[in-house]
């Protein structure tokens, strides 16, 4: 049986890369029927610093952009993961199965520990494993991810064989896909077209926030870094242009376009008229989500009663798996 499973770390604003790379997926597959487990990675968040007074808060607003994407809590089980406690259970002995030299090829954690890895929390080294039992806990067959993903992914894969065979378990884990689907599956950064949009990213105008409002999406859109040329009037013509490309991509898939569609509309116009549109379908886009996540974080009420039944139902699943998994290791039990 399918079964899907992603989360989002509670790191701070979600923005535009999050939305079309991520949520906007997980409602299609949640329309499709399959069950969905979506859970706001707290635990993940607190790899790099976290205060704690903002954890609670980013953690909300999380679950609230899931609810007002159309993640609807009677058909997609939403909780916090470090509500289910065999999360961090599986990741030891997942961090016994996985080997350092897989570890010391994941791209992400080099971007991420930058020039001071020997500085860097042990945790954002061995978060994919934590990643890994996050997805083979619910033994999910698929998971929606941005293109950022996927190096992780297939670790997640190559942990759950490698348990499978070192414990004669042939099946045990079922070997998830990674669904990297959707027109905008790496949204770039609106500072440097060649690095991803992100919300650990310090520069505020590199992303567009789901809470932003109007006149700060068209503001951070205006600033927005392009060369001086007008669009092209082909789709080769954005080659050697990453900057002109997010945006011509962030334009179609908010406008439910191919980029051919949107060339053809705007090519020869220079980005005085481009950047406008843009601002204008960005801003009328979100607004609704917008509008959602502000009325949920009003009143925290409704979304802690999510979370709570969430974390009741994830752990209906996850708990029997833990036990089944500890047995296979061979540790005690009375
Ligand atoms: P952080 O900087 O803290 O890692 P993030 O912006 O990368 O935050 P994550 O919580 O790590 O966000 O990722 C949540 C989901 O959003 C993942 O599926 C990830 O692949 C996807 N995602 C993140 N950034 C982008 C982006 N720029 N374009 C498309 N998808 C993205
Ligand atoms: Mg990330």
């Amino acid at each position: 049986p399918r079964r899907i499973l992603s989360g989002i770390q509670a790191s701070g604003a979600l923005h535009l890369g999050n939305y079309l790379g991520a949520l906007k997926r997980f409602v299609e597959l949640q329309d499709q029927g399959a069950p969905v487990y979506v859970f706001v990675a707290d635990m993940h968040a607190i790899t790099v610093w976290q205060d704690p007074a903002k954890l609670t808060a980013q953690t909300r607003e999380i679950a609230a952009a899931y609810l007002a994407s159309g993640l609807d809590p009677e058909k997609a089980i939403i909780f916090p993961q470090s509500a289910v406690r065999a999360h961090a259970e599986l990741a030891w002995i997942f961090n016994c199965v996985a080997r350092l030299g897989w570890l010391d090829r994941m791209t992400q954690f080099k971007e991420k520990s930058g020039k001071h890895k020997e500085r860097s929390s042990v945790g954002l080294y061995t978060y994919p494993v934590l990643q890994a039992a996050d997805i083979l806990l619910y033994k999910a067959t698929e998971v929606p991810v941005g293109e950022d993903q996927k190096q992780h992914l297939e670790l997640t894969r190559d942990i759950a064989a490698k348990f499978n065979n070192d414990f004669g378990v042939p099946g045990f884990f079922p070997v998830p896909e990674p669904i990297i689907q959707g027109p905008a599956t790496r949204v770039m950064s609106l500072r440097d077209g060649a690095a991803k949009m992100s919300k650990s990213d310090p520069s505020d105008n590199s992303r567009i926030n789901l809470t932003d409002d109007a006149d700060t999406i068209a503001s951070k859109i205006k600033k927005a870094k392009t060369d001086p040329e007008p669009l092209p009037e082909t789709l080769e013509g954005l080659n050697e242009r990453p900057e002109a490309k997010n945006l011509v991509a962030i334009y179609a898939a908010l406008a439910g376009l191919t980029r051919e569609q949107v060339i053809a509309q705007f090519g020869g116009q220079g980005f005085g008229a481009f950047k406008p549109a843009l601002a204008d379908l960005a801003v009328s886009s979100l607004a609704p989500v917008t509008a959602e996540m502000r009325r949920l974080m009003d009143d925290p009420a409704e979304i802690d009663r999510v979370l709570k039944a969430g974390a009741e139902s994830a752990a209906e699943v996850a708990d029997p798996v833990v036990d089944e998994v500890k047995k296979i290791v061979g540790f005690w039990r009375a």
